[in-house]
């Protein structure tokens, strides 16, 4: 069976010491193990716009394929039309296309727009120059309305251009197969990356799973909880699960693993190597 897609994702560094060793350390050990591109998030509200166009920039000098995250978070066409025309002089091909959160203490002040729109957008204003990915929720959108109002809107963004989709982490693999074939169903057949966050802080992840939509399974919740402050206990348990999680995407023929890396080499190519990829 052919190797999956790997990707890997990154963060803005808040720091210039960060930027530095994200670019000069991280990078070059991630880079290593032959991912077909690394993705840089965009803050909410356009907060990361300059560090997410620095980090991107500097990565594709050094030849590497890169991604940036992109929202319109409250700017105006012309503003996202211009991000467009700097990213495509700088050899930038592919997008990950967001509606993205209202950043805290915005109130209703920004207007969100929806995925579908700025992937139609990205599209008239660029035609095909850019390869288009958009989120996917196997555990579905804590906003939606319903499982089948999340998975038509996913179709949406797809028929609006987009070539692909990376999920929300999971770890309930079963909700991400029977997402994959309520997709089939709805008649999606675009590739549906599989998007995998390595467990390394364990209440740092219980926080911010409470909020994104995605389910920390009981049975690791109580396993995890069971270590107390033991690290190494619950990095050795984090790669096991995180592992085996992976081993059966690869084993069904998942399309390909997004990697949400947390600026970290080290999580990552754990359980990269466990894998043998
Ligand atoms: P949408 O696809 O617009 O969906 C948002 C909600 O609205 C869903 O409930 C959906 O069912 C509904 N909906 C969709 N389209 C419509 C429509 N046309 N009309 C009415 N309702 C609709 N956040 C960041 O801030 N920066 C990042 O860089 C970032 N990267 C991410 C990468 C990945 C792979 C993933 C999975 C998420 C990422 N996020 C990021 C989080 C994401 O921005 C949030 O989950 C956000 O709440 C939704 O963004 P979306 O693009 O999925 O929105």
């Amino acid at each position: 069976m052919a190797n999956p897609r790997i990707s890997f994702e990154y963060f803005p560094p808040k720091t210039a010491a960060g930027k530095d060793k994200l670019l000069n350390e991280t990078t070059p050990e991630l880079n290593a193990l032959g991912p077909e591109f690394f993705s840089v998030t965009y803050g909410a509200g356009g907060t990361t716009r300059d560090s997410t166009l620095g980090v991107v920039s500097t990565i594709r000098d050094a030849g590497i394929d890169v991604a940036p995250h992109l929202s319109f978070g409250g700017d105006d066409e012309d503003a996202v039309a211009a991000i467009l025309e700097t990213y495509k002089a700088r050899g930038i091909q592919r997008l990950v296309a967001l509606r993205g959160d209202m950043p805290s203490g915005m109130g209703t002040a920004m207007q969100l727009v929806h995925a579908n729109d700025l992937v139609a957008f990205i599209r008239e204003r660029t035609g095909d120059h850019f390869n288009i990915e958009v989120a996917a929720y196997p555990e579905i959108h804590p906003e939606s309305k319903s499982y089948q109002s999340d998975i038509a809107f996913l179709k949406q963004k797809l028929d609006a251009g987009a070539d692909g989709a990376i999920t929300q982490y999971f770890y309930n693999v079963e909700a991400y197969f029977y997402y994959l074939d309520q997709c089939t169903a709805a008649g999606i057949d675009k590739p549906i990356y599989a998007g995998i966050m390595p467990i390394t802080n364990y209440e740092n992840l219980a926080r911010f799973s409470r909020n994104c939509g995605a389910e920390i399974p009981r049975w690791i919740c109580q396993r995890m909880e069971s270590f107390g402050d033991d690290q190494e206990s619950i990095r050795q348990f984090g790669l096991e699960v995180v592992t085996q999680l992976c081993q059966t995407l690869i084993d069904s023929g998942c399309p390909g693993i997004h990697f949400y890396t947390m600026n970290q080499v080290e999580p990552t190519r754990a359980i990269y190597n466990n894998l043998g990829l």
